[in-house]
């Protein structure tokens, strides 16, 4: 089916507000209280979940809480208290090389800057959305595979390639928005857009989903599919027609 842009506009706006009342407490996940601590935490986070990764950093941050102490890290020890999260042997050289980087050029503190941040050892552009979005109020659309694969299956955009997707959704949703939408969507996926199979007869969202056929089928089953809170569960209930 041929998607114009102002259905997808319309789609997407309508969309976001659906997903706002779904998801009325969606946040980043990553535990931080400075914009080091939540690089780092997201540069952990790549093939890692936000869970594993609140696991370790508890010790990580006490054990270096500046970029100086990264730089000068024993790269053991750091692997050893990192080894959690996976790849812990490139991500130990990540962190280091990060350390350094910003003691080098940023007196020690995280830059803002787009470019800046990209430039750093394990910073995509995700990475770097997430940290302005949560560390410095700067918008961004944080688009992983899993922001990929909800928008697509929106019919949002028809694009593999994340700039693509973040290009053409900064179209679709208002800048004051992208920073709060990318965490609703990805709580939508954790929740119930699962990427092998969506539990689309128990989704809210199944009316204005151009994909609401491709997933679960069956009510019952699909509830069971659902991955909430209780709580949670229960308002995402309610909101089934
Ligand atoms: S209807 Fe299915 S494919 Fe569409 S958002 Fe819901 S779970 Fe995902």
């Amino acid at each position: 089916m041929k998607h114009t842009q102002l259905a997808r506009v319309r789609r997407g706006r309508k969309l976001n507000r659906q997903l706002a009342e779904g998801y009325p407490d969606a946040h980043c996940e990553l535990d931080f209280t400075t914009p080091l601590e939540l690089l780092i935490a997201t540069v952990l986070s790549a093939q890692c979940t936000d869970v594993r990764v609140n696991s370790v950093t508890p010790t990580l941050f006490q054990r270096y809480p500046t970029a100086a102490a990264y730089a000068t890290a024993n790269i053991e020890e750091l692997q050893e208290i990192i080894r959690p999260t996976g790849f812990y042997k490139a991500k130990a050289q990540h962190l280091i090389g990060i350390g350094q980087i910003l003691m080098a050029d940023y007196d020690g503190d995280v830059p803002t800057d787009l470019d800046a941040l990209v430039r750093l050892p394990g910073v995509g552009r995700k990475t770097a959305h997430v940290v302005r979005g949560n560390a410095f109020d700067i918008p961004g659309l944080t688009v992983d595979t899993h922001f990929g694969r909800l928008v697509r299956r929106f019919a949002l955009t028809d694009s593999e390639d994340p700039v693509v997707v973040e290009r053409e959704l900064a179209v679709i949703i208002p800048p004051a928005d992208w920073t709060i939408f990318s965490h609703r969507i990805i709580f939508h996926g954790r929740r119930i857009c699962h990427s092998r199979k969506p539990a689309c007869a128990a989704c809210y969202l199944a009316p204005m989903c151009p994909s609401s056929k491709t997933g679960e089928q069956d009510p019952i089953q699909a509830l069971r599919m659902m991955k909430a809170e209780p709580a949670e569960k229960d308002h995402l209930v309610s909101l089934l027609n």
